[in-house]
């Protein structure tokens, strides 16, 4: 008798005529991500996912871990098998809830039964176990209205489980629903969260990366890929497309004048993603963009980037304090890698006094020195990819 994973279904049981489109995706992001963890039979009953181990030695809360990052799930939870007969389900509710019954003032105990052939009602069942955990656990008083603990019984074809409070899922949409974006991806603590967030929304994500070496080092560009791993955790399998920039980048140092350096890398930065999504069929480009934070986040500025890409630019984190940033990043579990101190390519030519309030026009003639064309061509034949998928070492 083997511990079960229960899923339930975050916003797709909303979902009208296509609700089963969203399933059917839903239950292949668990069936990809379960599968380097061993067999399991996964079957979706009543907006929840079962999960059962088809063999032994299989690590379970590994399995909980990774379940609580796909996107579409409101919670995860584990469950403890037992036999059918009331005195069964009684004695493992007693033994499996006994560290959150002890913690726990009152309590309830909730029966769901898909086995309807079962002899008892949900309500007996309920019954019958409530009172026998009030017995073993006579501190804890039963309160069918405002419950701390809720103790589930789930009685199924061939046993009954037990479990209590569920873990929160990702939320979300899963992934594969909403269509593909490119997303702008550094190594700073912004856009691993912008990423994450549109891809909460069911977007695939190709993270396409400025990459400036010697100016920015091996470390730098490996920092990403380590980036794009705990994203895949949540993501799925990505391909990160890494874009050789020091031409451009040399280019508008020499050429340019300094106060639009910022801008003009920016804009070339849209092209080349916009390149990128028309190869892959994206739809968006993300970025991690937030107002006011920095020269080339104003308004007039944010204005003067998203000038040169006909795509919608999604910038999910325009509204946020920094600090809600941080703790998103904590989170999703980026912060950490974020935060190693290596340049970015954007630090290493900033101006002395980039312009706040740029004007297109004034962009469009500081940038007209340039071959655009040929470097945006160049950039994108340079491009080199770099597939990682989830669990694995880059
Ligand atoms: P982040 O923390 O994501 O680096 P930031 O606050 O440092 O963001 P900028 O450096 O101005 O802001 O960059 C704004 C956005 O442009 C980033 O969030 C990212 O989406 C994109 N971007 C910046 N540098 C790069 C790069 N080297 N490669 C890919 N995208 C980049
Ligand atoms: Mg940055």
């Amino acid at each position: 008798m083997r511990d079960i994973i229960l899923l339930k279904q975050g916003e797709i049981v909303l979902k009208g005529l296509n609700k089963r489109y969203f399933e059917q995706k839903l239950l292949q992001s668990v069936k990809r991500r379960l599968a380097p963890l061993g067999a399991f039979r996964v079957d979706c009953l009543q907006s929840t996912i079962y999960i059962e181990p088809e063999e032994d030695g299989i690590d379970l809360d590994e399995a909980v871990s990774a379940m609580t990052k796909v996107f579409g799930a409101a919670s995860v939870v584990r469950a403890a098998a037992c036999g059918k007969t009331p005195g069964e389900m009684a004695q493992k509710a007693i033994d499996y809830m006994r560290e959150a019954m002890l913690s726990a003032k009152s309590f309830k105990v909730e029966t769901k039964r898909a086995d309807k052939s079962f002899p008892m009602t949900s309500i007996q069942v309920s019954q019958y176990v409530g009172g026998e955990l009030a017995e073993a656990y006579p501190d804890t008083r039963v309160d069918v209205h405002d419950p701390e603990l809720t103790v589930h019984v789930e009685v199924r074809e061939t046993h009954a489980y037990i479990h209590g409070s569920p873990l929160p899922g990702a939320g979300g949409l899963p992934t594969g629903t909403g269509g593909t974006a490119v997303t702008l991806l550094s190594g700073g603590i912004d856009s691993p969260v912008s990423t994450w967030m549109i891809a909460r929304r069911g977007v695939h994500m190709i993270p396409v990366h400025f990459f400036s070496f010697p100016y920015t080092s091996e470390l730098a560009k490996q920092k990403v890929l380590d980036l794009t791993k705990v994203l895949t955790g949540y993501c799925g399998r990505m391909t990160v497309e890494i874009v050789p920039f020091t031409r451009i980048q040399t280019e508008i140092r020499d050429k340019c004048p300094e106060e639009y350096f910022t801008l003009i890398m920016r804009r070339f930065m849209m092209r080349i993603a916009q390149g990128v999504a028309d190869r892959n069929g994206a739809k968006a480009l993300v970025t991690g963009e937030n107002l006011g934070q920095v020269a080339s986040q104003t308004m007039e500025a944010l204005g003067c980037t998203e000038a040169v890409t006909r795509l919608p630019v999604l910038r999910p984190l325009i509204g946020f304090d920094k600090e809600e940033i941080v703790r998103l990043a904590r989170k999703i579990g980026t912060f950490e890698l974020s935060t190693l101190p290596y340049e970015d390519c954007c630090t290493v030519f900033t101006p002395r006094h980039p312009r706040t309030k740029p004007r297109v026009e004034a962009v469009e003639e500081a940038e007209s020195v340039l071959n655009i064309e040929e470097l945006v061509r160049e950039a994108l034949d340079g491009i080199e990819r770099v597939r990682i998928e989830p669990g694995e070492d880059v």
